[in-house]
C-alpha cells in the first residue's frame, strides 16, 4: 500500500463502521437479529419475515432513511432503538483501531468522524467506545439531511466545515460512498479490506487502494508494529523500554515516505537481548 500524501492533507474524515468498529455488529444486527424479532413482533414465520426485511432493505438501500432508526421503526412497528440499546455489548473496535486512533493527535491535522450512522446509533457507539474523545468534530449525515452517497453531503461538509475537499484525507469501507466522494473532488481516498471480521477479506477495492491495518498509513509505523496491533508510543512489543526513541520529530518526516534504510535505524535500536520476537521482523532481528 502507497501511504498517504500527508504533506497534502489538511483533514481527516474517517467513517466508523467497517473502518474503526467491526461491522460484524452491524450485519448481525440487520441480517440476523432484527429480522427474527421482526418475525416475533409481527406473528410471521422466520422465512416470511426475512424476505419482507429483505425487500425493504433493498428498496431503500444507500438511501438516508436506510440508516434512520425513526424510520426502521415506523414502518416496521419494532423498536429498533431498544434492540440496540439491548445488543450493545456485541459493538466493537476493528484491529488496531484504538491505536491508529491514539496516534492522529501528533499528526497534526484536523480529525472529524463522518458517518451515515443515524444519531442514536452513534450515540449508542459514542457511549459504549468513546471514540469521540479522538475527533476535533462529529459529522451524522442525518444532520445534513444527505447521506454519503450523495453530493448535497459533500456540498454541506465543505460549506459548514469549511474543508478543502482536495486536501481531504477519507477512509471509507463502502465503495459507493467513496464514488460519492471522488465525485465531489474529495483528493484522497482510501478503503478498507475486511470492514467485518466475520466475512472474509475483499479481495481488492477497486478503484481504491485498501488498508488491511489502519497503523499503516501513518507516516512514522514500522514494521515491527505493523503485525500485532502495537503501535503506541514508547511501547516496545520486545518487552524492553526502546533504546531509541520512536522517530517523533515529525517536521523530519512529515511530507517523505521513510526508506528502507530509514526503517533500519530505527528498527536497529529496539531488540532487546534474550527476547525472541514472535515474528519475523527484517529490522528486528
Ligand atoms: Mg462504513
Amino acid at each position: 500500500m502507497i501511504k498517504p500524501d500527508w504533506h497534502h492533507i489538511d483533514t481527516l474524515l474517517l467513517d466508523m463502521d467497517g473502518v474503526l468498529l467491526d461491522l460484524a455488529y452491524d450485519n448481525w444486527f440487520w441480517h440476523q437479529f432484527f429480522p427474527v424479532a421482526f418475525a416475533r413482533h409481527h406473528r410471521l414465520s422466520q422465512d416470511d419475515a426475512n424476505r419482507q426485511v429483505q425487500r425493504l432493505m433493498e428498496d431503500n438501500w444507500g438511501t438516508l432513511e436506510w440508516y434512520s432508526l425513526d424510520f426502521w421503526q415506523r414502518i416496521t412497528g419494532v423498536d429498533v432503538v431498544a434492540l440496540k440499546e439491548q445488543t450493545r455489548d456485541r459493538i466493537a473496535f476493528r484491529p488496531q483501531a484504538q491505536q491508529f486512533l491514539a496516534q492522529l493527535s501528533s499528526l497534526g491535522k484536523r480529525v472529524l468522524l463522518t458517518t451515515n450512522a443515524h444519531p442514536e446509533t452513534l450515540r449508542i457507539k459514542l457511549e459504549t467506545t468513546g471514540i469521540d474523545r479522538y475527533f476535533d468534530q462529529l459529522v451524522s449525515s442525518a444532520d445534513y439531511g444527505a447521506a454519503k452517497e450523495e453530493q448535497a453531503f459533500w456540498q454541506q461538509l465543505e460549506q459548514r466545515q469549511g474543508v478543502d475537499a482536495q486536501r481531504c484525507f477519507f477512509l471509507d469501507d463502502s465503495l459507493t460512498v467513496l464514488d460519492s466522494a471522488r465525485q465531489f473532488g474529495v483528493g484522497h481516498l482510501y478503503s478498507i479490506r475486511q470492514p467485518d471480521s466475520a466475512r472474509p477479506p475483499r479481495a481488492h477495492t477497486d478503484p481504491f487502494p485498501c488498508v488491511d491495518n489502519l497503523l499503516e498509513l501513518l507516516p512514522w509505523a514500522m514494521p515491527c508494529e505493523l503485525t500485532s496491533g502495537y503501535g503506541l508510543p514508547g511501547f516496545s512489543k520486545h518487552g524492553g523500554s526502546r533504546k531509541k526513541p520512536l522517530p517523533t520529530d515529525k517536521s523530519r518526516l512529515m511530507g517523505k515516505d521513510p526508506s528502507p534504510a530509514d526503517w533500519q535505524k530505527w528498527g536497529s535500536g529496539l531488540t532487546s537481548p534474550g527476547v525472541t520476537p514472535p515474528f519475523a521482523c527484517p529490522f528486528c532481528k
